[in-house]
């Protein structure tokens, strides 16, 4: 049997020295016993795939409502893929693939129903109210630091502080979390970074197969891109053109393994200049480290401005946003005017001053699935359906 020692002996002789090792985190702001099996971050991933926000990233939108059909991403199934890469990119650049896991796993946490379109819906009704907006990050560390109550002895679920700092600032806009002081200097580690371009890897692949698959986008609209093209012409004579479905299949499978090779070669040639010595050394310096070479950056962004156009932008997927930011509004409205619809461990009855109303309002919104929130207005909405 492996002891959690064993574990964290592992990581020290076989990860690299700018690794983060479970035995140096900065640890839990709730003392805990340590586990006697699993080490701090396999702890930490464990506790999100328990958590009642990850079981709500299977009724939540990625680009395609659920609504849509039973082929998409969900928020669920994307999470799972930007875990998948993260771990291939963690276990060759010799990172710790566990803190990659428990970050990836809680990275969008913090998502309304309804995707973005469901982040700018409450981000315009916040504005109103002199919030700054609704920030899915931020979300999702309220989620892990307060919102789940799982123990006895405190709210959320106390996880490491590299999995906190790792959610907040996973998408490389450091400044995001300025807010909270307390984090406001401490760079991101190298597996934080490992995640925000896993993430960024995943939907740009997915999103090319689920908008083929919807009919938004065209394999003649793909041929625009040369990342397309290049990713096709390396599947040589293999794939017949007829077999749309395994076309796209092999093309998307070749995007992916083009982009995470170049990602690692890249990667590898830079660390050694660096000199790092420990995971401290990486979040002192607090600037990007993992990248793409210059070269896939340039075609990667080719293919997302093509995506933002065609597929974002196309008919269908705005109607269906449209729709979403409605349905959005429209609860909140009902809400805002009399919050005594909301149940009372929500909304407590008495000394609540608006702008307290509009974060409450807006909290238990973001709480939803695009499914509950689909049934919720159905409630207020349809004369015929019991409230
Ligand atoms: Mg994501």
């Amino acid at each position: 049997m492996r002891t959690r020692e064993k574990f964290e002996q592992l990581e020290i002789e076989n990860l690299a020295p700018y690794a983060m090792k479970s035995r140096d985190s900065r640890g839990r702001k709730f003392k805990e016993a340590d586990h006697p099996v699993r080490t701090a971050y396999q702890r930490d991933r464990d506790r999100i795939v328990h958590s009642q926000a990850f079981r709500k990233l299977e009724y939540k939108t990625q680009v395609f409502v659920i609504f849509e059909g039973d082929y998409y991403r969900t928020r669920l199934t994307h999470t799972i893929e930007v875990a998948q890469i993260g771990r291939t990119i963690g276990r060759s650049l010799q990172l710790n693939e566990d803190l990659i896991e428990a970050i990836a796993l809680a990275h969008d946490l913090g998502h309304p129903p309804f995707g973005h379109a469901g982040e700018e819906a409450l981000t315009a009704i916040m504005k109103q109210a002199n919030y700054k907006g609704f920030n899915h990050n931020m979300r999702s560390f309220q989620i892990v630091t307060q919102f789940e109550k799982r123990y006895p002895d405190f709210d959320g679920l106390n996880l490491t502080r590299e999995v906190l700092v790792g959610i907040l600032k996973h998408q490389s806009s450091y400044d995001e979390a300025g807010f909270l002081t307390e984090y406001r200097d401490e760079g991101p580690t190298l597996e934080a970074q490992v995640v925000d371009f896993a993430d960024s890897l995943a939907y740009l692949n997915h999103d090319v197969d689920d908008g083929l698959k919807s009919g938004c986008i065209t394999i003649d609209d793909l041929k625009e891109s040369e990342l397309w093209c290049k990713a096709l012409e390396r599947l040589g004579n293999n794939v017949h053109f007829h077999d749309l479905e395994m076309l796209r299949y092999q093309v998307v499978k070749a995007l992916i393994d083009m982009q995470v090779q170049d990602l690692l070669w890249n990667t590898s040639q830079r660390l050694p200049g660096l000199n790092f010595s420990s995971a401290e050394d990486v979040k002192v310096y607090r600037q990007p480290v993992i990248s793409f070479s210059n070269q896939m950056k340039a075609l990667r962004d080719e293919l997302q401005s093509l995506l933002f156009n065609k597929l974002y932008n196309h008919y269908r997927v705005l109607r269906m946003t449209n729709k979403a930011k409605r349905i959005i509004k429209a609860l909140f409205d009902v809400y805002l005017k009399e919050p005594n619809q909301l149940p009372p461990e929500v909304y407590p009855r008495t000394g609540c001053s608006e702008e307290e109303e509009y974060l409450i309002i807006c909290n238990y919104i973001a709480g939803m699935t695009d499914r509950s929130a689909m049934d919720e207005h159905k409630r207020f909405f349809d004369a015929y359906t019991k409230v």
